[in-house]
């Protein structure tokens, strides 16, 4: 049996990851589950699947999980200490699916433990790419990316060699406001930018599509994961989603990989790799779809894309600091606080603001670091929010 643990087991690839997992129950020893606010979900799935420890991340709830559990043989624990705790108990297999820079620290944790680290938690690359490659080259752990695009490359790089790669181009749908006149966005609204027109996310990643903050983020990790120079990195508007990325080679080819926009492929790849087993994921008929279209990105449109080169070119600890005012920006429109268009204008001050005397972008890469960095763009983030205010 493979011993497994899911970090944000209760968010969209979390229960993802759960309905592969629940497919083959005997193939499993489920370690540990951990949430935040849902703690009935998170009990009701750390019951089904009889794993050892749920936690919370959130301490008032620790009192109700327990009752939930109660008689289980699941034990209940809260709090970071006993997520960190939980992330160093020994695993095959870690799903780090924690949204924002709090998934950064289990991630880490699994690769010091050696565990084959299948990473949705996006926030852990942009924070802290070259920190994460070195753990896990210090402790022999992989890291398989859960991502749709980079698992797309990782697939079309498979028996390849990185000098025969041109470019990696990964793809965008546009997000809910691909089509609307520029003019209209800054007035666009929280139900507005929280749907999405082919995905089924968490709300904080489908805002993050609507003004391709997502993508930005993943021009980042595609730079650290495949360490691809970001002139090679290229970003498609691809509206209908079926292709995920591309790799182009040398002479010419570019091998696109095609797939359902399902993430139970992404999450079934880096579960079975480095086999391809049977997933529970539609099976494309290109012949009843027709036709697949591309557009070149709107920079005007989607600045976000702009201030994630600058954060390839400037390096360091900017990769957190975009993060952060990101997370800031992102709770600043969610709370009313910001426009839409507001928020890449937060993001472009506090990178400009933070990057000089004091800024610590240049500061070594190690947690606290990060988490000092991030600590001091929040607070960046929320007097630009205060600003424009009004
Ligand atoms: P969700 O918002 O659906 O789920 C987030 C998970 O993290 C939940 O389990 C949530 O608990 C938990 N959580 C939230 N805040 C904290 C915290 N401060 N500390 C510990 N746990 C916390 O997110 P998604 O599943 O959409 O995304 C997860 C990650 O995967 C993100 O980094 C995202 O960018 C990335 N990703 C997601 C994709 C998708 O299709 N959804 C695609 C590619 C990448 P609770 O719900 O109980 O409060
Ligand atoms: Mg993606």
């Amino acid at each position: 049996m493979r011993r497994v643990s899911i970090f944000g087991a209760t968010g969209s690839i979390g229960q993802n990851t759960i309905d592969l997992i629940a497919r083959d129950p005997d193939a499993y020893d489920v370690v540990a589950l951990t949430g935040a606010r849902n703690v009935e979900q998170l009990a009701k799935d750390a019951r089904r699947l009889n794993a050892d420890v749920a936690v919370t991340a959130d301490d008032t709830q620790l009192d109700h999980l327990r009752e939930l559990l109660a008689g289980s043989g699941v034990d209940a624990a809260a709090g970071q200490a006993a997520l960190h705790e939980a992330a160093q108990r020994p695993v095959d297999w870690f799903m780090s699916a924690i949204v924002g820079a709090a998934g950064l620290a289990p991630s880490l944790n699994a690769l010091q433990q050696g565990a084959t680290l299948a990473l949705a938690n996006k926030e852990s690359l942009v924070c802290a790419g070259s920190l994460m490659l070195a753990t896990a080259q210090g402790h022999n752990a992989r890291i398989l990316p859960v991502d749709s695009e980079h698992s797309a490359v990782f697939q079309g790089l498979v028996g390849e060699d990185m000098d025969a790669v041109e470019r990696v181009i990964i793809t965008a749908s546009g997000g809910a406001f691909r089509d609307w006149p520029i003019e209209k966005l800054q007035d666009a609204t929280l139900a507005q930018a929280s749907s999405h027109p082919n995905w089924d996310m968490g709300q904080r990643i489908t805002i993050d599509s609507a003004s391709m903050f997502n993508k930005a983020m993943e021009l980042i990790e595609t730079k650290e994961y495949f360490g691809v120079a970001p002139s090679r990195i290229e970003v498609l508007v691809h509206p209908e989603s079926m292709i995920h990325a591309l790799v182009g080679f040398h002479d010419g080819a570019l091998m696109a990989h095609v797939g359902p926009p399902d993430m139970r492929h992404a999450i079934g790849y880096a579960l079975h790799w480095p086999e391809r087993k049977t997933l529970p994921v539609e099976r494309l008929d290109l012949a009843q779809i027709g036709a697949l279209t591309f557009r070149a990105p709107d920079t005007v449109r989607w600045p976000a894309l702009r201030l994630a080169r600058e954060v390839m070119e400037r390096g360091g600890l900017s990769g957190a600091v975009f993060n952060a005012a990101k997370e800031a920006a992102l709770d600043g429109f969610i709370d009313g606080h910001l426009k839409f268009t507001a928020m890449a204008d937060v993001v472009d001050a506090v990178l400009t603001g933070m990057d000089g005397h004091g800024g610590h972008i240049d500061d070594k890469m190690t947690l606290d670091n990060v988490a000092h960095v991030d600590h001091l763009a929040r607070i960046a983030a929320r007097a630009e929010i205060k600003k424009r205010a009004g």
